[in-house]
């Protein structure tokens, strides 16, 4: 048994971090928490300090500071309350830490990440867009400090447990043909274009199999989740896109593969339910208890794999061609296609335009070399500027 360790988790009121929670409450002898993060959503910070006693809580505004350090001192808890963007990097990066959970959801989460990355901790990786923004960057800094990194998307974390122990350094190298990227074709699999331009937040937010945060929700609707995955996993495994191959598998119980040179498929399987993956970052090499039911394949009965719709579905080979492009066309994708999907979120913007969106960006940005994490902000705040420029033209 490992000694007792500090975790930090960033977004900590969102899916992920909610489900984190669950499973470090789990086990009281090995995890502690160190600080919780979140955006804006304060009572649930609240009730999760009163819970959990973290030695920090971050919020952004300085008035939900000022809120939360008067209800802790009421309900007689010693948190310390920090406030500001810097502060989710600061308790990211705090020498006292040994696990940090990436889970703030979208460009947002980039910096403390990579704060975490560069300060050596085990990093568990939920939000991938740190990953499809500045991959090149962030594997730098995972190597550099010597930081763990490990895979929570559930894809991810499958290929990960499916890989051998050392894989860097190129699949074929590692006998490995291909790794096959599951997906579950989202809430509108199968439908139309007449039927996908009146989709409507509501629907796209109702995932079949998964209970997720709004933008990543959207993003399974769209597919964009899989191009988002697929960049992600070029970089967490050395590969390229042509050695990627998604398969739509609507149980969601594979949840992803690896195939090897002589023919072996190995594939990981569980209840789609994210505190298996996250228990696994937590405890890896060692397994621990999620709190999740076992797999009932009887129940299952049936497994069905299909190709995806890319017609109907731009998203994921928009998000292909943006990695074999390289450089910032990834992280220009991935902030058209945050703006875009906040617009259609407030219900500004159709369904089917936010591929529209994400392509003319595309078409009309600039590529440049990733060279400095500059460059990947300046990438990121232009094409968020042209992303509002197409919206606006749209819905006038
Ligand atoms: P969510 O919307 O439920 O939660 C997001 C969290 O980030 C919240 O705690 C929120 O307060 C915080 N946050 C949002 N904006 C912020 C900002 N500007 N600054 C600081 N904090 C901010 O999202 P989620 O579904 O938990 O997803 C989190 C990440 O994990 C995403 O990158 C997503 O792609 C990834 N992921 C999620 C799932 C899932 O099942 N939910 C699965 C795989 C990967
Ligand atoms: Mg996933």
């Amino acid at each position: 048994m490992s000694s007792q360790q500090w975790v930090t988790v960033l977004g900590s009121t969102g899916s992920i971090g909610t489900s984190t929670l669950d499973v470090i409450a789990l086990h009281p002898e090995r995890y502690s928490v160190y600080a919780l993060t979140a955006h804006r959503s304060r009572d649930v910070l609240l009730a999760q300090c009163l819970r959990h006693r973290p030695q920090i809580a971050v919020l952004n505004s300085a008035e939900d500071g000022q809120w939360l350090r008067h209800e802790l001192a009421s309900a007689g808890l010693n948190t310390w309350v920090e406030t500001g963007v810097e502060a989710h990097n600061t308790v990211a990066s705090a020498s006292c830490v040994d696990i940090v959970m990436a889970a703030i959801v979208g460009a947002a989460g980039l910096l403390p990440a990579l704060a975490a990355a560069q300060s050596g901790k085990r990093v568990l990786l939920a939000n991938k867009e740190a990953l499809v923004m500045s991959g090149a960057l962030f594997m730098q800094a995972v190597e550099q400090s010597g930081a763990t990194l490990l895979p929570i998307d559930s894809e991810h974390n499958a290929m990960f447990q499916c890989l051998p122990l050392q894989h860097r350094g190129g699949l074929a190298e590692h006998g490995i043909e291909q790794l096959l990227l599951t997906a579950s074709g989202g809430p509108f699999r199968g439908w139309g274009p007449d039927a996908l331009a009146n989709v409507t937040p509501a629907q796209a937010c109702a995932h079949p199999n998964w209970s997720m945060g709004r933008k990543i929700s959207v993003d399974s609707a769209t597919l964009m989740n899989k191009g988002l995955e697929l960049i992600e996993a070029c970089w967490l495994f050395d590969a390229t896109p042509q050695q990627i191959c998604v398969v739509v598998h609507p149980q969601s119980v594979i949840h992803s593969m690896v195939a090897y040179h002589d023919g072996s498929v190995l594939a990981q399987l569980g209840n789609p339910d994210m505190r298996t993956p996250i228990a696994y970052g937590l405890a890896w090499p060692e397994r621990i208890d999620a709190g999740v039911k076992p797999l009932d394949l009887f129940q299952v009965a049936r497994l069905d794999f299909e190709s995806p719709d890319e017609q109907h579905f731009p998203c994921l080979r928009l998000a292909r061609e943006a990695m074999q492009a390289g450089g910032t066309a990834p992280a220009i994708l991935n902030a058209a296609n945050e703006v875009a999907v906040q617009a259609f979120l407030e219900e500004g913007l159709g369904f089917i335009s936010i591929g529209d969106i994400v392509a003319s960006v595309l078409d009309q940005a600039t590529i440049g070399n990733v060279d400095s994490l500059e460059t990947v902000l300046d990438a990121d705040r232009h094409a968020r500027q042209l992303a509002q420029q197409y919206i606006t033209q749209r819905c006038r």
